[in-house]
């Protein structure tokens, strides 16, 4: 299980590492509102899991809470390497000196763990291998928990290190080793891990993958507490559905990951865009659907509400019961378009049409948005 970097840091935190003060925020709102946390500013990182977010346009400065507010905006929804940004880490802004790259990876063919540290930190360790070669010290190591600083601190020599930072990295590298030790971890990286200015060592980045085999005794990853959770995505898992915040105005409820993205696709080529990803799953139940739609109903930026269903083996009279219900909560009339297909369909349709709602009865997602569209569309011209 790879953790998103605040959730890498909070172990090396735990550790004794030093990493950067840090707020999560799910909103451009929120990312003012902790504004004040960091007076000298600070910097928005998208929460992915994937690498490269730099080169990206995932990691913007901030000198102003309208500065970080807008950074926040432009980043949530952004995809980096097919993975939609639903999160953002705030942290203080590092007076940098130097960058260095320190990782421990386990290696299955050695059957070992390998240590890897350069001075030519902030590149990939890809490019350190190719462009800093003798920077670049390996250590391999059979058994963790004979690993003493001192021999640390000789294979640090091999990189150029010296002196009291030689030291202080040593001391750093100590704490990782027992925090890859403790926590059950394949991959521990720090890159950049920053010298600042003032002389202090702190791990700016966390590339974090913990062993899946070894999830049963750290109930902790499910359930890392944040200073701010987004209150959408904390109601999403009460719920049971798969959800992430993005910054459209149209609600998206799906029955799977590839209806849910095609939506979203067919949303962004009409020139509009999806308020969140929702995917329900396979246990479709009344309750899930009218929950789901509630959940949509309450977010303000929501001005239309898309569901898009196909029922295998649910019934998809329970779905339609499901939105009938969820929409006694739509006080403000948001327009709604329902299409359902599968197990029970003429049924489901039948309930729906009953009460009034569209439903679109074909395989095209194109007609069901087209339709919502034009709705959303003429309710605002009037
Ligand atoms: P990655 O691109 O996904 O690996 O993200 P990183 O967290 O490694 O950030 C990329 C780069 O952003 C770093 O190598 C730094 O140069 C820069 N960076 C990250 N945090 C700070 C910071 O607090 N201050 C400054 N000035 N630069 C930062
Ligand atoms: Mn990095």
């Amino acid at each position: 299980m790879n953790l998103l970097e605040y959730q890498g840091k909070k172990l090396f935190s735990e550790a004794g590492i030093r990493v950067p003060s840090g707020v999560v925020v799910a909103s451009g709102d929120d990312a003012a509102a902790v504004f004040g946390k960091f007076p000298s500013g600070v910097v928005v990182k998208a929460q992915v899991h994937a690498g490269g977010r730099g080169k990206a346009g995932g990691i913007r400065l901030a000198r102003t809470g309208g500065e970080a507010a807008a950074a926040a905006k432009d980043i949530l929804g952004m995809k980096i390497r097919e993975c939609v940004v639903g999160e953002l880490l705030l942290e203080e802004i590092l007076d940098i000196d130097r960058e260095l790259y320190m990782s421990l990876i386990v290696n299955n063919d050695a059957g070992n763990i390998l240590f890897l540290f350069s001075q030519a930190g902030g590149m990939d360790i890809e490019d350190i291998a190719r462009g800093r070669p003798e920077s670049l010290v390996r250590w391999e190591i059979d058994d963790i928990s004979s690993v003493r600083e001192f021999r640390i601190r000789n294979v640090l020599r091999g990189s150029g290190m010296h002196g009291k930072v030689l030291a202080d990295v040593a001391s750093v590298a100590m704490k990782l080793f027992e925090c890859f030790r403790k926590n059950d971890l394949l991959l521990a990286e720090i890159n950049p891990l920053v010298v600042t200015k003032g002389g202090e060592i702190v791990a700016a980045d966390a590339k974090v993958d913990v062993d899946d085999n070894a999830l049963f005794r750290h109930d902790e990853f499910g359930a890392i507490p944040v200073e701010i959770r987004d209150s959408y995505e904390r109601r999403a898992a009460e719920i049971g559905i798969s959800y992430v915040q993005l910054t459209g105005s149209v609600g998206i409820i799906a029955s799977g990951a590839g209806l849910a993205m095609n939506s979203m696709d067919i949303l962004e080529s009409r020139g509009s865009a999806a308020a969140n990803f929702l995917e329900t799953g396979g246990g479709i139940t009344a309750k899930l659907i009218s929950d789901s739609v509630g959940l949509l109903l309450s977010n303000p930026s929501v001005k239309g509400i898309l569901v898009n269903l196909y029922g295998g083996v649910n019934p998809m009279v329970e779905a339609a019961g499901g939105v009938i219900d969820g929409l006694t909560g739509n006080s403000k009339g948001i327009p709604v378009v329902v299409k359902l297909l599968g197990n029970q369909q003429e049924e489901a349709w039948a309930i729906l049409e009953g009460a009034r709602i569209p439903t679109v009865k074909t395989v095209s997602t194109e007609e069901a948005v087209d339709l919502l569209l034009r709705t959303m569309e003429g309710r605002t011209e009037k």
